[in-house]
C-alpha cells in the first residue's frame, strides 16, 4: 500500500470563511499517483472545520448567518472558555457543528464525488495562519 501526505495553508482576512478546496485536493491526488483507495482531508484546527457540501453562495451566508443564530459571537462573557482570556469559544462549537475531516473515496484516480459535492475548509476563526492535511492512502 502506498500513502502520501500534504499540507494546505490558509491565511484567512475574515474571521468566518468558506473556501472551496477540491481542486487542491485534486492536484495533491493526482501527485500521489494512487487510483485506487481513500483520502482524508482534515482540518489540523479546533476551530476551523473540513466539511462537504454545494459550492453555492447562498447556501453559504445560510450556514453563517445559522451558526451565528448557534453559537453567537458576542456577548464573549456568555462563554465559560472566554474566561480564560480568549474569545474564540463560538468558534470551538461552529467547527464541532460543521465537523473535523472528509473521507473521499478514490476510484480510476479521481475523488469519486456525489452529484453537486465539493469540499469545503470552514474557518471560524481567522485573520491567521492554519492548515488542514490530506493523507491518501491506496494503491
Ligand atoms: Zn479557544
Amino acid at each position: 500500500m502506498k500513502s502520501y501526505r500534504e499540507e494546505i495553508w490558509f491565511n484567512c482576512k475574515k474571521r468566518i470563511d468558506f473556501i472551496c478546496i477540491t481542486e487542491q485536493v485534486g492536484e495533491i491526488l493526482k501527485k500521489s499517483e494512487i487510483k485506487e483507495g481513500l483520502c482524508l482531508v482534515n482540518s489540523m484546527h479546533i476551530s476551523s472545520s473540513v466539511f462537504i457540501n454545494d459550492n453555492e453562495s447562498g447556501l453559504h451566508k445560510d450556514f453563517e448567518k445559522w451558526l451565528e443564530k448557534l453559537a453567537p459571537y458576542e456577548p464573549i462573557s456568555q462563554y465559560r472558555h472566554n474566561d480564560t482570556g480568549e474569545d474564540n469559544a463560538d468558534s470551538h462549537l461552529k467547527r464541532t457543528i460543521m465537523g473535523r475531516e472528509v473521507v473521499v473515496a478514490i476510484t480510476k484516480g479521481e475523488l469519486d464525488f456525489g452529484l453537486w459535492e465539493e469540499i469545503f475548509y470552514g474557518e471560524f476563526d481567522g485573520l491567521r495562519k492554519k492548515r488542514v492535511l490530506v493523507k491518501i492512502i491506496g494503491e
